[in-house]
């Protein structure tokens, strides 16, 4: 069943619960939610209605606050961990040097050529996110990706200026004054300088980082490096201030690939009907309860409702634009709380179990099954995979192009001659000297233009081209087109490095 389907198919009763409806949530201050806002005049765009969530405590809200602080930790420290790599390399652990083609993370160092690995590490991130979705939905969304942490450090900065939900909505509301321009002015600055440093770091993970911000500070710096950070404190700027939950809402395309890939078993942050329908008021419960008729847990208090950054009502359903943060969880066992009834009305449960408890059955846990255990697999296979490719690569590399014209030159003695472009790299720091030979031509006589083929010297982390000659003998007599082995030989720990290529002749 898809997630439209579901949220279609599990709203609870809420027209059947009298306290609740439009009028309801008006009183709590709280919009219509998306599912109900009506197409007006036939057109399918509703404007956008500013959320203002209300601080909430509780553990997610705790998780989220302790996540938000390692993530931002690592994104803004990173680039000043220094990694010694020997003389003339750079020491910063992390960086993208796009200078030199290289990116270096910690001891691993990437050239152009090694694509594939970061075509592996995407695959293992998406493998990795898929699993996540199957198993706890879209954990990744409420908790660690960018536009939910900065969000969430952008709301935190607003409600320690403006003050909490009431107090905001009421300043929205007042006319404009030296308080109000005061408190927007510090607010938007904040935001700015925020935007402003998430921008500086960025930059920094391509150039060295304390060198970089000496150019920075004292306006030094290359010009892409300030289009940059502008660039990036913009787009935080409006993304995490300003759009906000739109980014989710409509930006994204995870929620809609979420939808796709999950079902019933994936545990997803749920209102349980069963238990809190029909929503009455804390007082008419007791005496409900007492004449023995039916009233559930939810006394439609809206703390979830007004807690949601996203501005929706969990007990509508599952829905598209829930990012699965907790906060109503936390809203919501704060109200049980209080009226002493057991926290858990919103929690994290799946579709299953819900149906089973609807049906009468008992608990249905299922996080072992076969989508989990595909993705754990194919997530050990591709790691194990590149892991193994990293631990024995080479760090010597060659490649071999032969002249295109001429394709071969008949010298005077009667030999043929093949010229050829070798190019050598050095992946490891310190110069390396290498010896040059080659194979499948008897009697081949090999020359390096300018050098010297049993000692061609290539600089540290570095590719140097030779110009080869390659000369077969009048009486060796090959045929049009010969293959050959191109091989060299580090001097300094015998090992070998191969290439093929061909010799060219005229027809006997
Ligand atoms: S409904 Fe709950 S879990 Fe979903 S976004 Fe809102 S507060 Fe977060
Ligand atoms: S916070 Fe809990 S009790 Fe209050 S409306 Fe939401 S689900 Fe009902």
């Amino acid at each position: 069943m898809s997630l439209a389907e579901r949220t279609e198919a599990s709203p609870p009763t809420r027209a059947a619960s009298a306290p609740t409806g439009p009028g309801r949530a008006k009183k709590f201050g709280v919009a219509a939610t998306r599912a109900a806002i009506p197409a007006v005049n036939g057109s399918l765009y509703a404007a956008r209605t500013k959320i203002q969530p209300q601080a909430v405590r509780g553990t997610f809200r705790r998780i989220k606050w302790a996540l938000l602080a390692v993530t931002l930790g690592i994104y803004y420290a990173v680039p000043f961990i220094r990694w010694d790599r020997g003389p003339g390399e750079p020491s910063q652990a992390v960086l993208l040097d796009l200078d030199r083609g290289r990116f270096h993370f910690f001891s691993i160092e990437l050239w152009p050529q090694d694509v594939t690995y970061v075509m592996g590490l995407l695959i293992l991130a998406a493998l990795i996110l898929f699993l996540m979705n199957a198993v706890a939905g879209r954990v990744w969304c409420g908790y660690l990706c960018p536009q939910t942490v900065w969000t969430d450090l952008f709301l935190g900065v607003e409600r320690l200026i403006e003050g909490d939900r009431r107090e905001r909505l009421k300043l929205d509301a007042a006319p404009w004054s030296m308080e109000k321009i005061a408190l927007r002015t510090m607010k938007h600055a904040t935001w700015l300088l925020i935007a402003w440093w998430t921008g500086g770091a960025w930059v920094l993970y391509f150039a060295d980082a304390p060198t970089l911000v000496a150019q920075l500070a004292t306006f030094q710096a290359p010009a892409p490096a300030y289009v940059a950070i502008l660039t990036l404190t913009a787009t935080t700027y409006g993304l995490a201030g300003h759009l906000r939950e739109q980014v989710c809402t409509y930006m994204c395309p995870w929620p809609r690939i979420q939808a796709a890939l999950t079902d019933e078993h994936a545990l997803n942050i749920l209102y349980k009907t069963d238990r809190g329908e029909p929503r009455v008021s804390a007082k008419r419960t007791a005496m409900l309860r007492a004449a023995g008729q039916p009233a559930g847990d939810c006394v439609d208090c809206f703390a979830c409702v007004t807690a949601c950054p996203a501005g929706i009502d969990i007990r509508d359903g599952l829905q598209m634009d829930c990012i699965q943060c907790g906060l109503c969880v936390d809203a919501c066992d704060t109200v049980m709380g209080k009226l002493a009834r057991p926290a858990g009305l919103i929690g994290y449960d799946t579709e299953a179990n819900r149906r089973s408890r609807a049906a009468g059955g008992g608990s249905v846990s299922r996080i072992v099954r076969p989508r989990t255990v595909l993705y754990a697999v194919l997530i050990a296979g591709v790691a194990s995979f590149m892991l193994y490719s990293l631990a024995t690569r080479a760090f010597t590399g060659l490649s071999v192009l032969h002249d295109r014209n001429p394709l071969y030159v008949t010298l005077s003695d009667g030999a043929t001659r093949n010229g050829y472009t070798v190019r050598l790299s050095n992946k490891r720091p310190g110069e390396r000297r290498y010896a040059l030979s080659v194979a499948g031509l008897p009697a081949a006589r090999v020359e390096v233009v300018g050098g010297l083929a049993g000692d061609m010297p290539v600089p540290s982390d570095s590719t140097q081209e030779f110009r080869v000659l390659v000369f077969a003998a009048a009486d060796a007599r090959p045929g049009p087109s010969v293959p050959l082995t191109f091989r060299i030989t580090d001097l300094a720990t015998g090992a070998t490095t191969r290439a093929q290529d061909t010799f060219k002749a005229p027809a006997p």
